[in-house]
């Protein structure tokens, strides 16, 4: 049976004596003690091997001291035991032995390596790195990073368990300090570890990381809350066993196999509702909190019921943590009740798994593990609540105790490395960073004039990938050349990029504004345009104030450096372009041309009878129409004729408006389309009208003959009232061909209007 009636839940490891005069302590005990609790423990570890890391840290550590005056290795027997209480593997005891040995004695990676392997000293040396971290109190966000990048660091979690081993027996004797370092340790704690302890569902460590951090970031703060908690002891206690016995006894009666714990409710738990709501301890009413453990999730629900029979639960306050665990793992059930006397307390009810899960966190999955080999932590049906957890436990392979704990490495932040500048300070960078985003996060400056890049003390190539922990460091120049435009490749950040532009523009106008010229000439020609089509004063002009530019070189300039890009600009000179007066025709038609090309080369499929694609249909026969006279260029559709194929009509087509709006004909349309690369001509009719003059005919023939129309046919004829109608038939590739031919004929004297026929 467990501890049936505790204060406080217990403490991981064994804590020390805290008042000031107690006796030096005896390190040969404490580790005696240390390896009993290993031996009972019933797990399967080597002792020897154990007891050398002891005697190494022993005498490496020797002649230094602990603030209390005892030896210094008594710190590291105690993270040890922290650790195992916290039940890590043999390698994370030797490692919780050793962690400080690189950072405090001569002993090096390769001595801890050679004695007790490379896992091993891997863990110690990323021990070290954690505790060489530089702390100052920053903002949220700073603190974010900084969590963050521990995990992401420690690459190996026990990294971070056996820091929080040593942190936790640090903040034990944190009384032995000085005001100013139990301050700063205790912001760091409250501001670090308590939360990544949090995150990795280590409710133990967590809540004794906070109380101690409390008691000397606010001592009377801490002071109010356990007098007053020491005043209404007596009154607790009798409350708290008078409800635990009425629990026990009608568990016991419905044949409920469970196990009762009472407990008082953390000093920071009270401190922290204090403050939220704005009441001092007397307002503060459930002091008190009840666990029942039980074997089942059914009787999980099971026992929530009987309470709910027994108490009045308060409304709102129940909350399952089973069916819905906390991304940190943690599952129970919870709910809040008045007893008889009026008091409200928590309950919390929840399986031994979850039990223990809720006590070490992620470290109850090695516990489990190093077990009898029995159930692994990681249940199914849990899969998709745990994921992160799936995933860390996805990287073993075998179920070597040994490869398991090896490979468990964090994933958890795969989006993002963080690096040291030589200062200490984090800079958080997008995964695969390079040199250069870090130069450019840190200033503009320091990007613009980087010279070169050190990670770790050596020279990298500005491409090198930064990783997590990596310190950076770049070197500088006055005489930089400036960044080069291939940075804009490397760069990973968006920031960086636009600094390296930024750059650009300012500093390398000359280079910018012919590099921009090259870009716009080529997106021109796509357009089917050149440079000196769009140049002339009345295209470019109106361009350049809408987008604020005082000259060419100025927009060439904003190409070149990336400001602007360049298919914006020639789209917009090209719209512009269009709207030209009609002297500007020639430049039109070019559009007209390109547009028409890029539209054709956007439907490349089907076979072309006579150039024309129908929707839906290979091979079907094809007409143009008498009465439009369709070109390649032209709005079209078809329509299915009885027995002759599709018939193709341009859409203004007034035959085929009439067509359109007759009933009964609506499944006889068809999309129809243009082929691209169309080489045929096609034959087309144009009427011209006239006021009947001698000559007039001639003029025409002459201008058709000037433009070498290919005419099959031209007739005139006299309407009777001084009009005369002139209707040529001839052949042209297109439709711009055609308004060209249009255009020429509307500009002879007398000529009142060339149109189409059809319309
Ligand atoms: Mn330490």
């Amino acid at each position: 049976m467990e501890q049936q009636d505790i204060k406080k839940d217990t403490p991981l490891g064994t804590p020390p004596p805290i008042s000031g005069d107690a006796a030096p302590l005896d390190p040969d005990r404490m580790f005696a003690e240390l390896e009993r609790k290993i031996s009972d423990s019933g797990h399967q570890m080597d002792l020897g091997r154990i007891r050398a890391a002891y005697d190494m840290a022993r005498v490496a550590h020797s002649g230094q001291k602990r603030r209390d005056g005892s030896p210094y290795v008594t710190h590291c027997v105690a993270a040890a035991d922290i650790t195992a209480d916290m039940g890590l593997d043999e390698d994370s005891i030797i490692a919780a032995l050793l962690h400080d040995v690189i950072e405090d004695t001569n002993l090096t990676h390769d001595d801890i390596s050679r004695q007790f392997g490379t896992p091993v000293a891997d863990i110690v040396e990323g021990v070290t790195k954690l505790s060489r971290m530089q702390y100052t109190s920053k903002e949220d966000e700073q603190m974010e990073n900084l969590r963050k990048m521990l995990m992401a660091m420690a690459k190996d979690i026990r990294v971070i368990l056996i820091k929080i081993a040593d942190r936790l027996h640090n903040m034990r004797t944190m009384a032995y300090q000085t005001a100013e370092k139990q301050r700063s340790k205790s912001l760091e704690t409250m501001e670090i570890y308590a939360p990544i302890a949090h995150r990795l569902g280590m409710q133990r460590a967590k809540w004794e990381l906070e109380d101690l951090s409390l008691q000397y970031l606010d001592p009377d703060g801490y002071k109010e809350i356990t007098d007053a908690l020491e005043a209404k002891m007596d009154e607790l206690k009798v409350f708290m066993t008078n409800v635990k016995d009425r629990i026990q006894a009608r568990l016991d009666a419905e044949g409920v196999d469970a196990t009762i714990f009472s407990r008082i409710k953390h000093v920071y738990s009270i401190y922290r509702k204090m403050y939220a709501q704005k009441l001092d301890i007397s307002g503060i009413f459930d002091l008190c909190a009840f666990r029942v453990i039980v074997d089942t999730i059914p009787d999980c629900y099971n026992v929530l019921g009987i309470i709910h029979d027994m108490f009045k639960p308060v409304p709102g306050r129940f909350k399952d943590y089973i069916s819905t665990p906390k991304p940190n793992m943690y599952q129970s059930v919870h709910t809040t009740v008045i007893g008889s006397e009026g008091i409200p307390f928590e309950v919390q009810i929840r399986t031994w798994d979850m039990h223990h899960t809720a006590e070490y966190g992620i470290a109850a999955h090695w516990k489990y593990k190093m077990g009898d080999g029995a159930n692994m932590a990681v249940r199914s049906g849990d899969e998709d609540k745990f994921a992160w957890i799936r995933k860390l436990l996805e990287n073993q392979q075998e179920s070597d105790a040994q490869d398991f704990f090896h490979n468990m490495k964090i994933d958890l932040f795969a989006d993002e490395v963080f690096v040291f500048s030589p200062k200490g300070d984090v800079i958080n960078l997008p995964a695969g960073a390079t040199p250069i985003d870090f130069a450019y996060s840190i200033h503009s400056d320091v990007g613009n004039n980087m010279v070169g890049a050190k990670v770790n003390g050596r020279i990298v190539t500005y491409d090198y990938v930064l990783q997590n922990g990596d310190i950076v460091e770049i070197r500088t120049s006055k005489s930089a050349p400036g960044p080069s435009r291939d940075w804009l490749n490397i760069a990973k950040s968006g920031s960086a990029r636009t600094k390296i532009k930024q750059w650009y523009k300012k500093e390398r106008r000359e280079e910018n504004v012919i590099r921009g010229r090259e870009m716009l000439a080529e997106e021109l020609r796509h357009n089917g345009l050149t440079l000196d089509d769009v140049l002339e004063e009345s295209i470019v002009a109106p361009i350049l104030k809408r987008l604020s530019f005082g000259c060419v070189d100025d927009l060439y300039a904003a190409i070149g450096y990336g400001g602007i890009t360049a298919t914006r600009a020639a789209n917009r000179l090209r719209d512009e372009a269009r709207n030209l007066k009609p002297d500007k025709r020639n430049v039109i038609d070019k559009i007209s041309e390109a547009a028409e090309r890029r539209e054709n080369q956007a439907k490349k499929s089907g076979k072309a009878i006579h150039g024309i694609l129908v929707a839906g249909l290979s091979n079907c026969l094809v007409k143009f129409s008498r009465c439009c006279t369709p070109v390649p260029g032209d709005d079209i559709i078809g329509f299915i004729t009885r027995g002759q194929g599709v018939s193709i009509h341009r859409r203004d087509c007034t035959n085929c408006q009439k067509l359109l709006s007759q009933p009964g004909n609506e499944g006889r349309w068809v999309d129809v389309s243009w082929a691209d690369a169309i080489t045929d001509s096609y034959v087309t009719t144009v009427v011209i009208a006239g006021k009947d003059r001698s000559g007039l005919v001639m003029d025409i023939a002459t201008v058709l003959n000037s433009i070498n129309a290919k005419v099959r046919s031209l007739s005139a004829r006299d309407t009777g009232a001084g009009v005369a109608l002139t209707t040529v038939t001839l052949e042209v590739k297109n439709s711009t061909e055609l308004k060209y031919v249009m255009s020429r004929l509307s500009s002879i004297p007398g000529v009142s209007s060339v149109s189409r026929n059809g319309k």
